[in-house]
Parts: structure tokens; sequence; C-alpha cells
């Protein structure tokens, strides 16, 4: 295996694309300790996980050892943020080491987040600190293990150094993984620079790392954006189901490849609410659980317009061409979640979307008006598929007004064995998440480390785990993240 020194990263996103990089090198770390590691995920990429633990794999983790080969940049973007556009933001405390190939020949980012000051950091100071780097270690691995496309941590690691927030906290970095760091906003940043040559550079190296088969179409770049809706579409219809809320769905924060990025002031809705909202600097409600699916479509808006140059010499018509390709999101969203919400209920593929989307807004309707939790909620109705009456947990299913509903939907022959396979027992549940972001400020990792290997298996129901499968206790309160 060789050393990390060694490792054969390329540097594709800094040869081709010079004129959204910034070659730049992390700040040293004074005492590196590592706080979570992704076992799994090392060795995936073919990092030894031994090694990873060891001087050299905390200067890998940290930035501070530069593996032969590798040019690490900060990479400029620009976005939309709550709808005012900033034409550069970029890493300001972020870098890319480059490209690496797992085993299955896929290539990956290699991108630390936290390491110290750039070119775009404006007045922050570059740096991250522990809490919001393991909220994103848990939450990320939480929706891989879900199934929802993502970028994944690869560890966290303290800096020994103290970081000045609104009190003095422990610092940190994350190395993420991502199948790569393009976003919406690298594209308004090409875009505004006014070089086509450069849009159609940064298209083709989207084309060849995230959908290569519109390469071959006989309109390449109106391939891209069809793919680009189509990933984006799917994405955020996994989020709905999953009750997920992303809280900062600017244009920075959306990826060209489908993945989610950025686990800043995310949560897990539970009680259903189409206008849930956790974020603090939310306070338009702009980004709301509900208004996901309507946002997206805006941030794509803002891809296609970077793409007009590149999808029809005559500009009316690339328009036209982009408005048809915009329009296709509704169906493509439609399709994920109502074949989703349909696998939720238990329901066989052969039933039409049509009857499933009807009982599902029905039940929608019953759960919010009762307040009960989106995930043990299904959950508990796997359970009355099956027969077993076990009370659930948190405000339930009230079986007197569920009658009709539930004798209507038992005759379409739910079944349970798919519904478990569907409705995760344990998600992130946001008390959990402070709990665990909490002990690990202070130094315990017992209880971040507990939470990942609940969440990493959250189909299958295991003894003494109660604790993670029901809502915050009602003392936990409204529940505020913070960036
Ligand atoms: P985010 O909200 O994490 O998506 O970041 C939005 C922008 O702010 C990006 O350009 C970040 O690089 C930048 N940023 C966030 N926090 C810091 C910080 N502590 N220092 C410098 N730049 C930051
Ligand atoms: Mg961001
Ligand atoms: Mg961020």
């Amino acid at each position: 295996m060789p050393t990390f020194e060694t490792f054969p990263f390329t540097k594709r996103f800094a040869a081709e694309l010079p004129e959204l990089s910034l070659e730049w090198q992390a700040e040293e770390s004074p005492d590196p300790r590592l706080l979570l590691l992704n076992d799994a995920l090392a060795a995936e990429l073919g990092l030894d996980p031994t090694a990873l633990r060891g001087v050299k794999g905390l200067g890998l983790l940290t930035g501070t050892l530069v593996p032969l080969g590798a040019t690490p940049v900060a990479q400029a973007y620009a976005g939309h943020q709550f709808g005012g556009y900033s034409p550069r933001l970029g890493d300001g405390r972020a870098l890319l080491i480059g490209e690496l190939t797992d085993r299955q020949g896929r290539l990956h980012d290699l991108h630390l987040k936290g390491s110290g000051r750039t070119p775009f950091s404006r007045g922050g100071d570059g740096r991250a600190t522990v809490g919001p780097m393991v909220r994103e270690f848990v939450v990320s691995e939480a929706m891989h293990a879900l199934g929802v496309p993502t970028t994944r941590a690869l560890a966290v690691v303290a800096t020994g150094r103290r970081v000045s927030r609104e009190t003095v906290l422990p610092g940190a970095v994350l190395a993420r993984v991502a199948s790569s760091h393009l976003r919406v906003g690298s594209f308004q940043y090409a875009a505004s620079s006014g070089d086509v040559d450069l849009v159609r550079r940064l298209a083709d190296h989207a084309i060849e790392r995230h959908h290569p088969a519109a390469a071959s179409a006989q309109h390449p770049y109106r391939a891209l954006l069809d793919a680009v809706v189509t990933a984006q579409a799917r994405l955020v219809a996994q989020w709905m189901l999953v009750g997920f809320v992303h809280g900062v769905m600017n244009t920075d924060n959306m990826t060209i490849s489908g993945e989610t990025i950025d686990y800043g002031p995310c949560a897990f809705m539970e009680a259903f609410d189409p206008d849930a909202v956790y974020s603090s600097i939310d306070v338009g409600g702009r980004y709301a659980y509900g208004n996901q699916p309507v946002v997206a479509e805006w941030n794509l808006a803002r891809f296609a317009e970077t793409l007009l140059p590149l999808l029809a010499e005559d500009q009316d018509q690339a328009v036209t061409v982009a408005q048809a390709s915009l329009n296709t999101f509704a169906g493509s969203y439609s399709a994920t979640y109502s074949a989703g919400l349909r696998a939720k209920l238990g329901l066989p593929t052969t039933l039409q979307h049509s009857v499933s989307d009807e009982l599902g807004a029905e039940l929608l309707h019953l759960v919010r008006v009762n307040h009960v939790d989106w995930t043990s909620g299904f959950r508990a109705l796997g359970a009355v598929a099956r027969g077993d009456t076990r009370p659930e947990r948190g405000p339930s299913l009230d079986p007197a007004t569920m009658r009709d509903w539930l004798t209507r939907w038992r005759r379409l022959g739910p079944d349970p064995a798919l519904m478990d396979r569907t409705n995760p027992v344990y998600i992130p549940r946001n008390h959990l998440v402070e709990e665990a972001l909490d002990a690990a400020t202070a130094g315990d990792l017992e209880p971040v480390q507990r939470l990942v290997e609940v969440v990493q298996h959250p189909f299958e129901e295991r003894p003494g785990l109660e604790r993670y499968a029901g809502p915050a206790p009602e003392d936990f309160g409204s529940y505020t993240t913070y960036c």
C-alpha cells in the first residue's frame, strides 16, 4: 500500500480549471487529535485506516502533509445566498486536496473544511469548530445509510486551537469526500467572468465526472442540464421522504453531481410540518421543509442561465431549450416522491401512483393535524400492517380518525417487510445530535460514536436502542440550528 506521501492523488480540477483554482496551503494545527474516523470509507478509498490514525495520516487529514503530485487549491465560486447574489464566495475555510480513485475506479475529491484562511475568507477566520464538523459527520453518514446521495465525512480532527465564536470553542478540521465539489455557484462564477470558453471547459469537466452519457448526446450541454435537473429533482424528493431540512439551499450549496452538500443548519423534521424551519438565519422560512422543491427549481434556473451560451447559437432558442429542461423538474420530482411514498406505504410497484398519491395525501393530512412524528409514524404503520399492536412512540396515529383510511389502505395489501426496509427506525434526532455535539465539544466522544453506529443501520430495529427511536422529549422545546 502506498504511503501518504506517495498516495496517487490527481489534480484534475486544478489543472483543467486554473481560473477556478487558487493554489493554497492549510494552516498548521498546534495539536491535532483524531476525533472521528470513517474506517469503512477509508477502506473503500484504499486509505489504510491504521495509518490514517498515525502522525502522517493526521497530516493528510489536516492538510499539512501534501501527497506527491497533489496541489491543494481553494476553489472559486459565486452564489445566491437567500436570493441575493454574491459574485465571489469561494473556499474561505476549505481546500480541495486533490482527487483520488477508489477501489471501484471511481474518482472522488478529498476536501478539508476548517483548514485556515484563504484569499476567499473575507472577514472570516478560516476555521471550523468541533460541534458543526461532528454534526456533518453524523448527519452525512445517516443520509448515506438512508440511501440519499451525499458527500461523506472521512474524519474529524481537533486542531488543538481555540476558536473564537460566541464563546471560545475547540477548533476542528473535517476531511470530506465527494464525487466532486462542483456547484451551481461554480458555474455562476465562470459565467459571470464572461469567458464562454471557461464555462464550456467547466461543463465538459462536469460531464466527464458526473454525467458521462451527455458526452455522446446530440447536444451534450443540453443533456448536461437535463441530467442535473433530474439528479437534483430526485435528490430533493429523497430529502422530503426522509424529512430532511437542508436549511441553507444557496446556489453555492447545490452540487452538479446531485449529492447533498454542506450540512450546516440542517435538521430532521419530527412532527410533520411543511413550514418546518430550524436555521437561526432563515428568518423568512425561504428554506422551510415544504419549500425545498421550489427552491431547488429556482437554483436550477440559475444554473440553466449560466449554460445559455452553450445551449444554442440563438439566445432566444437557448432560453426555450433551458425552459423545456427546467419544465422536466416537476415530473422527475413527482416520480421519485410518489414511488418513495408508495414504498413507505408498503404498496406494490404495480399500483398506480394516482392511487397511492391520493392515499398518501390523506395520510399526510392526518399526520399533520395530529402532529405525528414523521419517522416513527411511518415505522409504526409498518407494525400495523403486520398486525403488531405495540404502542408507538410519540403522538400516535389515532385509530378512531384513522379507521376509514386504514381500511382502504389494508385492502391494497401493504407489505410490512417492504415498509421496514423503507421506513427507518433511527435517524439523527435533533436532541441526540445536540447531546452528542455538546459532549464532543467537552471532550467526550462516546455519545457521538454511539450515535454514528446507530444511524449507520437505520432500518434494523435493535433492542436497547429505544432512546434513539423516538422524538425529542417535550422539555427539549423548539429546535434552532446555527451554522
Ligand atoms: P457556507 O454557509 O458554509 O456554505 O459558507 C458560505 C461562504 O462563507 C463560503 O464562501 C465559505 O467559505 C465562507 N465561510 C464560512 N465560514 C467561514 C469562516 N469561518 N471563515 C472564512 N470563510 C467562511
Ligand atoms: Mg457552502
Ligand atoms: Mg459550509
